[in-house]
């Protein structure tokens, strides 16, 4: 059977599983899930199904796994790094049906929660009880629990409350085989661990067990504004070697202040070449004090506010929530890059970003989570401009060998994907990387789960393309076996 054909009767069997109207094959329909939030990588799915159940989910798998259909799990799509990108070939199943918080139990600081449901819906539900959801990606008013598990994301406040991996305590998984099982933390090996962060390489998760924090008794935040950004990042090395834990540290750029001006009108210090948001939270006689010592430590800022109630404090985030977006106010594209690097190296890295600017004559606006060393430099062009794009790129790939050069990673909290696949071999050896092959075909043995993602050459499960020729070093000398 063609292609074509085979995704046909596919399609047929996906609606006896899910009813015909949640299987999507109108072209019109497929275009609009052709994308994530990185753009410039698109593909139509073969066919979209829009599911309700685990059950049904493991149904879908099992079909795709019968006929060697690919496919690709996806939340809300706004993923930056192309993980939810479809195959034209395949399956691309959507969790958006499934937003239920099935519990919320107070008492154990836990929550149930289906899939697709909205970070931020994990808050709302749990705020009468005095809990929320800690982490806060920046897309939290969109995104879905299941892509922050896939991406193990970050946000603001991660700074002090850990990443989603640290408040997830159980995952319902549709394995690659169709099975349904439950992945807890306990004894054995971390099989959780290994699934959060995976990037819907090694199963969809249906159900999610979330753990709740209390709310803070009290939050104070302020903003500073520095003539230099190496200013600012010198203040935000002070702050931690004091050995003060904010909930957050923030810092924005310029040209990144620039752009959220024109979006937000946020207010923020005119002139300066960088702002510092700090925010602490917890019992109020300890935040009260370290507040005093973080003032102190930002000296060098020649303006600092402080957010008298939270109408204000909203006014401080404003500017900096919405810098992404804003920036395409300034430029008609730009490549968001993220990259890690140890905070102290803050100051000289920003100063060979700057450089490399302007070597290039490349725009970079930077905002980032600082006070985990977590680079977001946003790397502008105009598309309609020949070799634009590629001149964007070229900066944007030179940032991230600075990131490896000082220590640091090529994503903090976007993930690899499809964007950085090609990056992993500057960070690990092929060894490492065909061991992390070995952990997948545990899971994945016919490479059907959102193939072609995290990894360049996949070679040891059959993977397009290549097939690895040789025997893996680790078969060969008895440690590891193929699956
Ligand atoms: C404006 C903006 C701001 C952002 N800010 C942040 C930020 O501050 N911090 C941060 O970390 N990220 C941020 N992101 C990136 C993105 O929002 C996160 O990666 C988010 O977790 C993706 O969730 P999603 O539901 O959109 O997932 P999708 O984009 O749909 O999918 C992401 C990945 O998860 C997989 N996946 C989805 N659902 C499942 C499932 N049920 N089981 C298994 N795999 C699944 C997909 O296959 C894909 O690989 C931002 C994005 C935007 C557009």
């Amino acid at each position: 059977m063609g292609g074509m054909a085979r995704l046909d009767a596919l399609a047929d069997r996906l609606s006896r599983i899910v009813g015909a109207g949640s299987v999507l094959t109108d072209p019109a329909e497929l275009a609009t899930y052709d994308c994530d939030g990185l753009t410039y990588h698109r593909a139509t799915p073969g066919i979209v199904v829009l599911p309700d159940t685990a059950e049904q989910i493991a149904a879908i798998v099992r079909a795709c796994a019968a006929d060697g259909v690919p496919y690709v799990a996806r939340g809300s799509g706004t993923g930056l790094s192309g993980g939810a990108l479809p195959r034209t070939d395949g399956v691309l199943i959507v969790t958006s049906r499934m937003r239920r918080v099935l519990e919320v139990d107070a008492a154990n600081q836990r929550a149930v929660v289906e899939p697709g449901v909205i970070n931020l819906d994990v808050t709302r539900a749990a705020r009468p009880y005095g809990y929320y959801f800690a982490p806060d990606p920046s897309s939290q008013q969109v995104c879905s629990i299941g892509g922050n598990v896939a991406e193990n994301s970050g946000g603001a406040h991660c700074l002090k409350y850990g990443f989603t991996v640290n408040h997830v305590l159980a995952c319902e998984v549709v394995t690659p085989d169709g099975e349904i099982v439950e992945l807890t933390e306990g004894p054995g090996y971390d099989l959780l661990g290994a699934f959060v962060g995976s990037e819907g390489t090694l199963g969809i998760t249906t159900k999610v067990t979330v753990r709740l924090t209390r709310l803070p008794e009290t939050v104070q935040t302020l903003l500073a504004g520095f003539d230099t950004i190496e200013r600012a990042g010198e203040a935000v090395s002070a702050i931690i070697a004091a050995g003060v834990v904010p909930a957050a540290i923030e810092m924005m750029d310029a040209l990144s202040i620039e752009a959220a001006e024109a979006a937000v009108r946020c207010g923020y210090p005119p002139g300066a070449g960088a702002v510092l948001i700090v925010e602490l939270d917890g019992p109020a006689s300890e935040v009260d004090s370290q507040f005093a010592r973080v003032k102190e430590l930002c000296a060098e800022a020649f303006e600092i506010r402080v957010a008298a109630d939270d109408t204000e404090r909203g006014l401080i985030w404003r500017g900096r929530k919405s810098a992404f977006a804003a920036v395409g106010r300034i430029s008609p594209d730009y490549i968001v890059q993220d990259g890690v690097i140890p905070r102290t190296t803050l100051p000289e890295v920003l100063a060979r970003i700057d450089a490399l600017s302007r070597e290039h004559g490349v725009r970079v606006a930077n905002v980032f989570h600082a006070g985990d060393g977590n680079l977001h430099p946003l790397v502008l062009f105009d598309g309609a401009e020949p070799g634009a794009g590629e001149r964007a790129e070229e900066v944007s790939g030179k940032i991230l060998d600075l990131c490896i050069e000082h220590g640091g990673s090529i994503t903090g909290e976007h993930g690899v994907g499809i964007d950085k696949a090609k990056h992993m071999p500057r960070m690990f050896t092929a060894e490492d990387l065909d061991t992390m092959q070995m952990v997948r075909c545990a899971f994945d043995p016919a490479g059907l789960c959102n193939p072609g993602k995290v990894y360049p050459t996949p070679r040891l499960c059959g993977e397009v393309p290549g097939r690895r020729t040789g025997v893996h070093p680790l078969v060969e000398s008895g440690k590891a076996d193929l699956f």
